[in-house]
């Protein structure tokens, strides 16, 4: 997938503009991001340009979350949170501002006010039969 001349991450992923990199392997790499969240608020992306996860091959998806524990575990240990969240935003619709696949990884503290908070919906009858059937149809399982 070639890079997007337009993308900042792209930009990051070549060298052109630069990152605070904490971690990279041949396919993705991992940095601060700028405006953090929280301290120790990390960015992970693929170096190829892909806007969205599922357009990921899989293999890249895989190596990037292969990583995801030691960089848990690394922002844990630099910052002294007391947990984290995973954040993966995909599409405009959820909240995804750069169209470049990213992962965040932001350190949290009890009552650090940053919330997180979603309201569980139920189901009208017959409707969770009718989408398990779909998605395994599509899934093929
Ligand atoms: P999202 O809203 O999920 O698309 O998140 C985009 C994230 O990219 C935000 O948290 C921004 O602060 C971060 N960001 C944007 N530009 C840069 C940059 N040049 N370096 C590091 N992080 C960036
Ligand atoms: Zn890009």
């Amino acid at each position: 997938m070639p890079a997007d001349p337009d993308c900042i991450f792209c930009k990051i992923a070549a060298g052109q503009i630069p990152a605070r990199v904490v971690m990279q392997g041949p396919a993705w790499m991992a940095f601060l991001d700028v405006a953090p969240l929280s301290e120790g608020h990390v960015l992970v992306i693929p170096k190829d340009h892909y806007v969205r996860l599922h357009e990921l091959p899989a293999e890249v998806a895989a190596d990037m979350c292969a990583h995801l524990p030691s960089l848990g575990r690394a922002v844990l240990e630099a910052t002294g949170a007391a947990g984290y969240n995973i954040l993966q935003n995909n599409g405009r619709a959820a909240g995804q501002e750069v169209q470049h696949v990213h992962f965040h990884v932001i350190p949290r503290q009890e009552g650090d006010g940053l919330g997180y908070r979603w309201h569980p919906k139920s189901y009208a009858e017959g409707r969770a039969e009718q989408l398990h059937a779909r998605l395994t149809e599509l899934l093929g399982t």
